[in-house]
């Protein structure tokens, strides 16, 4: 069986990783020919949006997925309906529009924030009025890792955030005062067959993942977050892995966003679980038994931001699991992960203490 995914970032990557060993082949689609995917696959240059390197991609695999978001839905429509191509269309499309999507989630009855569009000043005005401040302004499409967000603290901040972003369409929201934010990966093969990991307790600065621990265990959370994923998968016709991340608040989750793939606060699970996520994403979309969700101990995962300290000051940390991505480096941009994987909590926090002193 042979597997297109379009784009070949490092989630490509680590999808053709875990398949091999199945027997599965992987062929990627991406405007970059010395993206990630390209060091374990073969790149077929093109855009997203280019039907005919789309079509080129599908004609020689049979199962396409996608390892980014922003892959546009008109684009791969034609793709999707004459070869099998998971997660589903309706999926790709929720998740690209935050308005779409919390919409969504309120209309599953899943907690979100109070939300409102804004395409003008004056809609920005009535936002702030209804929902108050603090806010963030968002842009409700093609953001992420915190781009094309402002957050208002003050009333003097609407016409400078409608000043930065008051170009494209727009949502606000209420800040949530979270206690933590965590996020739950579910997993849904075209049988029907459905499994979740264990929460993972999330730490962002400047809007970009910065580490995670998992499992996050808290049973009334865990519980919380297995019912609204399940609706999702359910009313989506869900196949692969799905990622919800959602901010806690009084015991309560709250959720922020949902992604239709593997997702960073998952790495953790290449060592931490009995199956990785990338691994159960490609037994997902080929309708094969899944793999036990189980975590091995206690993980820390912490993502290289810009810059990759030396390799031997990462190696030196007992037990740590490095991966680069081989990307240049460049502000803000994820470069490569590491992850421990301890037998106890405490064990688990030193070595994460360690890691974080790494010297960038
Ligand atoms: P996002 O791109 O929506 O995932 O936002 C990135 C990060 O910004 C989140 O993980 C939070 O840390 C923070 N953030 C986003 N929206 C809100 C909000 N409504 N209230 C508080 N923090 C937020």
């Amino acid at each position: 069986m042979k597997i297109g995914i379009i784009g070949a970032g490092q989630l490509g990557r680590m999808l053709a990783l875990a398949g091999y060993p199945l027997g599965l082949r992987f062929v990627f689609l991406d405007q970059s020919s010395d993206a990630p995917g390209g060091q374990v696959g073969r790149i077929i240059p093109g855009a997203f949006d280019d039907g005919a390197k789309l079509a080129e991609l599908a004609d020689e695999v049979d199962v396409v997925t996608f390892d980014v978001e922003n892959v546009p839905v008109a684009a791969v429509e034609p793709i999707a309906s004459k070869k099998t191509f998971l997660p589903p269309v309706k999926a790709l499309g929720a998740s690209q529009d935050r308005l779409h999507e919390k919409t969504l989630f309120q209309q599953l009855k899943i907690p979100t924030p109070p939300f409102a569009a804004v395409d003008s000043i004056e809609d920005l005005h009535a936002a702030v009025e209804k929902i108050g401040l603090p806010g963030v302004l968002k842009t409700r499409r093609l953001g992420y890792d915190g781009r094309g967000q402002f957050y208002l603290r003050k009333p003097a901040d609407i016409e400078a955030a409608w000043q930065a972003l008051g170009t494209v369409p727009l949502i606000y929201e209420g800040f949530v005062d979270f206690s933590r934010e965590v996020s739950i990966i579910g997993v849904r093969s075209t049988s029907g067959e459905t499994l979740f990991y264990p929460l993972s307790a999330n730490t962002h600065s400047q809007g970009i993942l910065r580490y995670s621990i998992a499992p996050y265990r808290n049973a009334s959370l865990q519980k919380q977050a297995e019912t609204y994923m399940r609706r999702l998968l359910k009313h989506l016709d869900y196949a692969g892995v799905l990622t919800i991340e959602f901010f806690v608040k009084g015991g309560k989750l709250i959720a922020n966003e949902m992604a239709p793939r593997v997702h960073n606060s998952g790495h953790w699970t290449i060592e931490g679980a009995q199956t990785s996520q990338f691994e159960n994403h490609v037994r997902a979309i080929l309708g094969l038994p899944l793999g036990s969700t189980r975590a091995n101990g206690h993980s820390a995962m912490m993502n290289f931001i810009g810059t990759i300290p030396e390799l031997g000051n990462i190696l030196r940390v007992s037990g740590v699991h490095f991966h680069s991505y081989g990307k240049e480096p460049r502000p803000n941009r994820k470069l490569g992960h590491c992850t421990i994987n301890a037998p106890s909590p405490a064990a688990r926090d030193r070595a994460l203490q360690q890691l974080l002193k790494l010297k960038m």
